[in-house]
């Protein structure tokens, strides 16, 4: 199972518990507009190769389309419609003016040069170009790509309709970038850790965390969690193995280890292991932070030895192993709550391009804390009079909670009952003309109501 059909499962589940209406299931678990592309590129070598791509707007409801572009040899269809329709609900649960997309190309960049990358990276954007745009749809990183792919793609871009920065998130500083856009999802994750920590009764000082996954999402919460959460990071991996050390790994040496190439189970200060051996290792909490699919039923749901899942990737849990841990009493905080800081904070990039103006890393550090606190804790913010009423809290009610109990509690209803659930397709205070973040009206879904 992967994809859309996680996605899907767990939407399900949501729309079931507040009857939501069946137009409104047809209209968010559908796309509302997809490519696929044909991105022919000329390897060094003269020969020509060509590659598949995709774009896919799930959902503009909420202002432009926003999602990262993934290269990965297993990027297919269902797997980027199944992240368009993640980002739908992040951006929703971050109340940021955004709606879900997602791209890919099926593609292993390992295989090829920087030449080949940027030559492949161009020709996809302009085989998408005529969906993007700053209020139409904004790409931003994601697995095997960064900041030089997005100023590759700012760079045709605006080849095409001018300067036009805020039409890409996750680009380097000098071109416009937010200060503490690269290690937003890390440190996002961090955020919400701290929340959970305290309702659970995990003080994350002290406690032992093992990651899969060393890069954006990963290696920054590696970092962060051992220098200023007082964590030990007693495991990480990456896609050829991993490194363990009971005491604490040395990250910050780890991390100008893989800097300069090395891999992670090549690193001394340790052990080398498996990813196999990663999953079963005792710790408090286990993070996923490479790709989808990962937990799962047959593999080791069954078997984890941790105190919490924390969702970094989008999607490492599928839903029957959801049911599993919950039955086992491991909570799993979310894909579209742990791993929103990325999307937060390029948000916060969009808007400073817009604005032409800069803030400070700790300007862009204070509002990821409180936009993805609030988010954790919906109740708390609405004002409502207990303390805490976040997902956290009601995952630990429930005993456990999977991701998709945690999907409902943080975007239902606070107050327990389940009368049908009427979302307008335009919320009565969205204003076409007014909001800088609506879309052309070609470009967001008809009202079947109006
Ligand atoms: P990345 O390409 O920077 O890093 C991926 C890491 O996973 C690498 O260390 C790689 O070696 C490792 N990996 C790949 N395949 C693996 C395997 N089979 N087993 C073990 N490790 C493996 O990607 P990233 O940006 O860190 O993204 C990781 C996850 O986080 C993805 O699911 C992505 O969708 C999600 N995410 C990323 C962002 C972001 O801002 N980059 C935001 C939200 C969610």
């Amino acid at each position: 199972m992967s994809g859309k059909s996680i996605a899907d499962s767990q939407f399900d589940r949501a729309a079931n518990l507040i009857n939501l209406e069946p137009y409104m299931r047809r209209i968010l678990c559908s796309p509302f507009r997809e490519v696929q592309v044909e991105v022919p590129v000329r390897m060094d070598d003269g020969h020509i190769e060509v590659f598949t791509g995709y774009r896919i707007q799930h959902n503009g409801a909420r202002g432009p389309c926003k999602g990262g572009i993934r290269y990965h040899p297993d990027a297919d269809h269902d797997e980027v419609l199944g992240l368009a329709t993640i980002m739908t609900w992040k951006t929703a649960l971050m109340d940021i003016p955004f709606g879900g997309a997602k791209g890919g190309v099926t593609v292993d960049p390992k295989r090829l040069s920087k030449l080949e990358l940027e030559r492949l990276t161009r020709r996809f954007t302009q085989r998408i170009s005529i969906m993007l745009g700053p209020y139409r749809d904004v790409p931003a990183p994601d697995v095997n790509t960064n900041p030089q792919v997005m100023a590759w793609i700012l760079d045709e871009y605006s080849s095409r309709h001018g300067y036009t920065p805020a039409a890409v998130t996750g680009k380097p500083v000098s071109l416009g970038g937010s200060l503490g856009r690269e290690e937003a999802t890390g440190r996002g994750v961090m955020y919400v850790m701290t929340e959970y920590a305290r309702d659970f009764g995990i003080p994350l000082q002290g406690s032992r965390v093992v990651i899969q996954g060393f890069g954006n999402v990963g290696g920054h919460l590696a970092r962060l969690l051992v220098a200023e959460a007082g964590a030990k990071v007693i495991a990480v991996s990456d896609v050829d193995g991993g490194v363990v050390n009971e005491k604490g790994l040395d990250i910050p040496a780890l991390l100008a280890h893989t800097a300069a190439r090395g891999r992670v189970s090549e690193w001394k200060g340790g052990t080398a292991i498996t990813n196999e051996q990663l999953w079963a290792l005792s710790c408090d909490w286990l993070v996923p932070a490479a790709l989808g699919g990962v937990i799962t039923k047959e593999h080791n749901a069954r078997t984890i030895a941790c105190k919490v899942v924390v969702e970094g990737a989008n999607e490492p849990t599928t839903p029957t192993a959801d049911l599993i841990l919950e039955e086992r009493g491991i909570p799993v905080i979310p894909d579209f709550l742990a791993n929103a800081g990325g999307v937060t904070v390029s948000y916060y990039e969009w808007a400073q391009n817009l604005q032409q103006y800069r803030w400070t890393h700790e300007q862009v550090n204070r509002e990821l804390k409180a936009t993805i606190t609030k988010a954790a804790r919906p109740r708390q913010a609405a004002g409502g009079n207990a303390p805490h009423g976040g997902v956290c809290d009601r995952a630990a009610e429930g005993g456990g909670g999977g991701a998709a109990s945690g999907k409902l509690r943080a975007e239902g209803r606070q107050d327990g009952r389940t009368e049908p659930f009427r979302l307008a397709v335009f919320p009565s205070s969205f204003s076409m003309a007014a909001s800088p973040a609506a879309n052309t009206a070609s470009d967001t879904h008809p009202d079947p109501a109006a």
